[in-house]
């Protein structure tokens, strides 16, 4: 816990250094619910409230959409909950639904409804895996080689709500042509006429980097384990706020170094990294329903604790027929 941290390692209450680091390896070790006892404090502001706060000091709800697939009746859903709480729409990058402008107080209301249609935390709040963006691949297109937007999923419900030092990203095209720019993420793979391809270290943002070649040709067994292990050696080995891409450039060794560690276990290590990854699938929980199930953790959500029914009062302005900040 971060009082035995403390006790053993610090003073006082910590500082702006020690603080969140301890909360981000605290969050990527245990996997539990995120503001449960003293780690809850060394959250940040977007992890306490379980939602991403905007300018105006409302926040934005980001349900998951696995592989960008989506039913046509959650859509009409998240269309009804827009419109109730006059929320701002928008298709995000990562194949989702956007959500803006909610109140705090409001948030627990529209994420009841968001799990009423079937639907769970995008962790977009938190540094965790964030989506597993697709292609239609082989069911759809004339071009592709496998079936893209299944292993998406399968992947995006592995390692959904998976603490990390940073957010993680990943895709998965249906061929070469490569349409859901899967060497721009974190993990990248790309269907071959054999198997998979699998990239790392990808990044989009201010520094853009494509993902190097990992290895050729997996199985989807191959692949998932390749990935488990990839994966979980970058979290317990990278600093805080470091992506994967400059985590691997400055890895002693770099990608051989990786690929050993990967595909040879040439640290020992395989077997852990493995069992770390099947203990967070068995003990996966939204932590949206988990904290609509807890009385006490609903608590959270008011913006004036010591006056609980008050409301803030931000200006708006209508934009192209939606609500948005003045
Ligand atoms: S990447 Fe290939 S399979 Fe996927 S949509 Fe593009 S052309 Fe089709």
């Amino acid at each position: 816990t971060w009082a035995e941290v403390l006790d053993a390692h610090g003073t006082g209450r910590g500082c702006e250094v020690c603080r969140p680091t301890v909360g981000s390896i605290l969050a990527s070790l245990s996997n539990g619910y995120v503001l449960d006892g003293d780690q809850a404090a060394l959250q940040d502001t977007n992890d306490h409230h379980l939602a991403n706060m905007q300018r105006n000091g409302t926040y934005s709800v980001v349900p998951r959409i696995p592989g960008g697939e989506v039913l046509p009746d959650q859509l009409i859903a998240l269309g009804q909950i827009a419109k109730d709480f006059d929320l701002y729409t928008k298709v995000t990058g990562g194949q989702r639904i956007d959500l803006l402008g909610a109140r705090l107080q409001d948030l627990p209301e529209i994420w009841r409804r968001v799990l009423d249609a079937g639907m769970e935390s995008g962790h977009a709040y938190g540094k965790a895996l964030r989506t597993v963006k697709s292609c239609v691949g082989n069911t759809w297109c004339r071009y592709g080689v496998q079936d893209s937007v299944g292993m998406a999923i399968r992947l995006e419900e592995r390692y959904r709500g998976l603490r990390s030092p940073h957010k993680i990203k990943m895709g998965v095209s249906g061929c070469t042509r490569e349409c859901a720019e899967a060497q721009s993420k974190d993990v990248g793979v790309i269907a071959t006429e054999n198997g998979w391809n699998l990239f790392v270290a990808g990044n989009g943002g201010r520094s853009p980097r494509h993902g190097d070649l990992l290895a050729a040709d997996l199985s989807d067994a191959e692949l998932v384990t390749a990935i488990d292990r990839f994966v979980m050696f970058y979290i317990r080995t990278a600093d805080r706020l470091q992506r994967t891409s400059s985590w691997l450039e400055e890895l002693d060794g770099g990608l051989d170094h990786v690929r050993r560690v990967v595909f040879e276990d040439a640290l020992g290590i395989a077997d852990e990294l493995e069992a770390d990854i099947t203990q967070h699938v068995n003990n996966y929980e939204c932590e949206w329903k988990a904290t609509l199930d807890d009385p006490e953790r609903l608590t959270h959500f008011v913006e004036f604790v010591n006056a609980p029914d008050d409301r803030s009062t931000p200006v708006w302005i209508s934009e192209r027929g939606q609500r948005v900040p003045a």
